[in-house]
């Protein structure tokens, strides 16, 4: 069962949220300030930080980058704010998910296990994932629509398969540079805007009329389901 530390200050907020998530079979701590969370991180390493950002005791990306200085316990934060700067800030500064209040119990639970898989691949290896019409077969590094094969290149393919593992999560360029181009994120989006833009050709799709990739723009780009 995953150990799950919860940082929220709403006592009625947490105190919901600690239901759902035991009733999801995970095991809970829950704390009221940052200063508590980094203690229970220091003391026993939980598998997932959920943080909300609107603590009284630190601004929400302190609490995250000192949490990162102690570990690289992935970390969900729950913001109010649904402010591009500040999600794009807090991605950068090294947080695996974000969500905006308010959310549902299932709506945190489904987040919580794409992170877990994320964070534990070898637990649970995925060969193929579906996203409604399109497969990504990572064993055989084939992709089909429909079931047509899709010719795409390495890196192409390198970035449907990373994009279609998070699906519907804003995946940001730093990210995909870092992790599809194995790069240091220097700024300057051109090539993922050309290899996007060759994908999207070749899923039949185009940047006006999207179907499974969406640009969130200053933020970075989603995989879908298409409607
Ligand atoms: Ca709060």
């Amino acid at each position: 069962m995953p150990k799950v530390l919860l940082v929220e200050d709403d006592a009625v907020v947490r105190g919901a949220l600690v239901r759902s998530l035991t009733q999801a079979d995970h095991v809970v701590r829950a704390v009221g300030t940052a200063l508590d969370a980094l203690r229970e991180v220091t003391a026993d390493r939980p598998d997932l930080v959920i943080l909300d950002l609107g603590l009284p005791d630190l601004d929400g990306a302190d609490a995250l980058r000192m949490l990162r200085g102690l570990c690289e316990v992935p970390v969900i934060v729950a913001t109010a704010r649904d402010d591009e700067a500040e999600i794009v800030k807090l991605l950068n500064a090294g947080a695996d998910d974000y969500l905006t209040k308010p959310f549902s119990g299932e709506h945190l639970a489904a987040r919580m296990s794409a992170v877990l898989r994320r964070a534990h691949p070898d637990g649970a290896r995925q060969s193929a994932i579906e996203v409604g019409p399109l497969r990504v077969d990572l064993a055989r590094r084939e992709a089909t629509l429909d079931g047509i094969t899709l010719e795409l290149s390495r890196r192409e393919f390198d970035l449907l398969a990373y994009l279609a593992a998070r699906p519907h999560r804003v995946v940001s360029r730093r990210e995909l540079v870092e992790a599809v181009w194995r790069q240091p994120y220097i700024g300057g989006d051109q090539t993922i805007d050309v290899h996007l833009s060759w994908l999207r050709r070749k899923l039949g799709e185009s940047a006006a009329n999207p179907r499974f990739l969406h640009t969130v723009r200053g933020v970075g780009v989603k995989l879908v389901v298409p409607r």
